[in-house]
């Protein structure tokens, strides 16, 4: 099916939104526990109910200069900022890849790595019930992705297995935990999304975007040691997301 880029490409950013709204209400549930799918998108502080025109993505945000209508409460930056995001990588993603099967595929991982690194840098956890399923079905996924299985499962393992192995050694040189387990975990997932191809730049640039937040953070005085934990997982997600979009292009600088 052809549809034309004048059209595709603001239908990618406004799903791309919408899709980020979603993930904030998963985010915002997995954090406080409740269920996906009741009540509907309320206020955390007072309960108000959100009316249509308070719930379009983005958009909202501006209109209620980031406070709730009824109680004044302020509403995170984390809202507007995921959304955003969301519809960015969409409407990356439409660019790079046109409209097809893979454009789907891939916007549906990037919005469970969107929706697990914003509960990482919340509460530094990976949920498992998104990595795992998630490398399950990144496997899965290279039967109508442009990579064969075999670079897919090679791409996990190396992955994982790298990791694991720093953890370990790191747990015994230096006797505390560099990377957690989720770390090892979201690996797989990505691992066998990129391939093992993939693995050099998505670790070459996730540890670049780690040491230079790690960096801003002990500017910023938020910090004081190289000993505060900072999530790594957003940018592990970030790396292999840049090897998806960018990958290619990359490489032929590089070489
Ligand atoms: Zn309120």
């Amino acid at each position: 099916m052809e549809i034309p880029n004048s059209i595709f490409y603001p239908a990618s950013v406004i799903l791309g939104l919408c899709l980020g709204s979603f993930y904030n209400v998963c985010v915002h549930r997995y954090l406080t526990g409740q269920s996906i799918a009741w009540p509907g998108s309320h206020c955390p502080g007072c309960g108000h109910g959100l009316s249509w025109h308070e719930n379009i993505p983005l958009l909202s945000y501006f209109f209620l200069r980031g406070k709730c209508s009824t109680c004044s409460r302020s509403i995170s930056l984390r809202y507007p900022a995921l959304e955003a995001l969301s519809g960015v990588l969409s409407l990356l993603l439409a660019i790079n890849l046109g409209f097809g099967i893979a454009y789907f595929t891939y916007l549906f991982f990037f919005g469970l790595l969107t929706i697990a690194s914003f509960i990482d840098l919340e509460i530094f956890i990976l949920p498992d019930i998104i990595t795992l399923p998630g490398a399950a079905l990144a496997f899965l996924a290279s039967f109508i992705l442009p990579i064969s299985w075999q670079d897919s499962l090679f791409g996990a393992i190396i992955g994982a297995g790298l990791f694991l192995l720093i953890q370990r050694s790191y747990r015994a040189i230096k006797k505390i935990d560099g990377l957690g387990t989720g770390d090892i975990k979201i690996m797989l997932m990505l691992g066998a999304l990129t391939g093992w191809q993939g693995l050099p730049i998505l670790i070459f640039s996730s540890a670049a975007m780690g040491l230079v937040a790690a960096i801003f953070y002990m500017k910023a005085g938020t910090a004081q040691t190289m000993q505060t934990p900072i999530p790594f997982g957003p940018f592990l997600a970030l790396g292999a997301i840049i090897y998806i979009l960018w990958g290619e292009a990359i490489w032929l600088w590089y070489l």
